[in-house]
């Protein structure tokens, strides 16, 4: 077989499931952007609702229909907006709304749809990509409360994003939420009762370490995918399982060399070979092997195979091979990166669907 991208659901539905019991009583959202950190939105959706999510984040409004298209009804959260994000659509798609701006307020309140917009107010805690400032915050609160008044939106989330900076800048930014859901209390958000809105502040690396950080939810994305957001622990310590194996096959074999079928147009990071990186393997004929050149549609490799011998590239570690966690580290990134690379090119099959 050529290269192809296997997905276990049944490893994802287990982390989710590890995720959700460390929150609760927390709920857990679950990040799907990136098509599902590469691997498939939709399978990857059903199944985090499958086990424990209850929501699901899917970056921007495009994404949440194409999800609410293909039959999801649960509560789904959308935070980046374009010039051009058809807002009308996404209310009465009943999409729950990210607002990071009086502008984008007011398009939201004004978009004319049927039903209240339910919206989540972010707060800048020290990202600095988006969100309000502390000194815009009453405003938007403010305003906020005023569209609900009238009935066209309804204040669902004060939210904001932490950063995985050090432990001191988290806190610094758990500091910083607070005194906001502070001050919008007192310009008049309940924060008792049934209208009061979700507080939600933390990913992966807060929903498992910072457990004053997990409020009403937490939006946990690379943990389920089955890569450590911490650096002195990898996935498998924290008791997760990789769902991500992606497989190549030998096309080629020459003396010591052979050629693996995909490259880096399918995702495989050059800079493994850069002043970066070093030492990337791969796992053929039940050992490690080095890599010893990256091309566009091939990778080579110093081993002794035979055409149509496969190799694994990374997974979930347990035969041997490496983990998307190693590739990272040879290449100088992050483990989001080599998962969300990966090609659509590459066939993907799901296991345990
Ligand atoms: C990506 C993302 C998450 C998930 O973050 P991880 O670190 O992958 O767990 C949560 N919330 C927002 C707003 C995000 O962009």
């Amino acid at each position: 077989m050529s290269a192809r991208i296997e997905i276990d659901l049944e490893a994802f539905r287990q982390n989710v499931r590890a995720l959700a019991t460390i929150a609760a009583p927390a709920r857990t959202m679950l990040a799907v952007k990136a098509d599902g950190y590469g691997h498939g939105m939709l399978p990857i959706a059903r199944a985090a609702l499958q086990s424990g999510a209850d929501s699901l984040a899917v970056l921007d409004a495009p994404a949440a229909l194409a999800l609410r298209d293909a039959g999801i009804d649960a509560q789904l959260f959308a935070w980046l907006h374009g010039r051009d994000t058809d807002f009308r659509a996404a209310i009465e798609a009943d999409v729950d709304l990210g607002v990071s701006s009086l502008v984008e307020l007011r398009r939201i309140g004004e978009a004319g749809a049927g039903r209240p917009a339910a919206v989540h107010l972010k707060i800048d805690t020290g990202l600095h990509r988006n969100g309000a400032s502390p000194e815009d915050w009453p405003a938007l609160v403010g305003e906020a409360l005023a569209y609900q008044e009238r009935g066209q939106v309804r204040l669902a989330g004060l939210w904001s994003h932490l950063a995985d900076a050090s432990p001191a800048d988290d806190a610094a930014a758990l500091a910083e939420f607070q005194a906001a859901v502070a001050v919008a209390a007192g310009i008049g958000v309940p924060m008792e009762g049934p209208d009061r809105p979700l507080l939600h502040l933390a990913a992966s690396s807060a929903g498992i370490r910072m457990p004053e950080a997990r409020f009403d939810l937490v939006r946990f994305g690379i943990a389920a995918y089955g890569v450590s957001p911490f650096d002195d622990v990898d996935a498998r310590g924290l008791g997760m399982r990789a769902p991500m194996t992606m497989r190549a096959s030998v096309i080629a074999a020459d003396g010591g060399t052979v050629a693996l079928d995909l490259g880096s147009a399918d995702g495989v990071p050059p800079s493994v070979l850069g002043p970066s990186g070093s030492g990337a393997e791969v796992l053929l004929g039940g050992r490690r092997v080095s890599v010893t050149a990256v091309g566009i549609d091939t990778i080579e490799v110093a081993a002794t195979a035979s055409v149509g011998d496969e190799a694994i590239v990374f997974g979930p570690g347990d035969q041997g091979e490496p983990t998307a966690e190693e590739w990272a580290g040879w290449a100088g990134t992050i483990g989001d990166e080599i998962l969300a690379r990966a090609s659509t090119r590459i066939p993907r099959i799901y296991l345990n669907e």
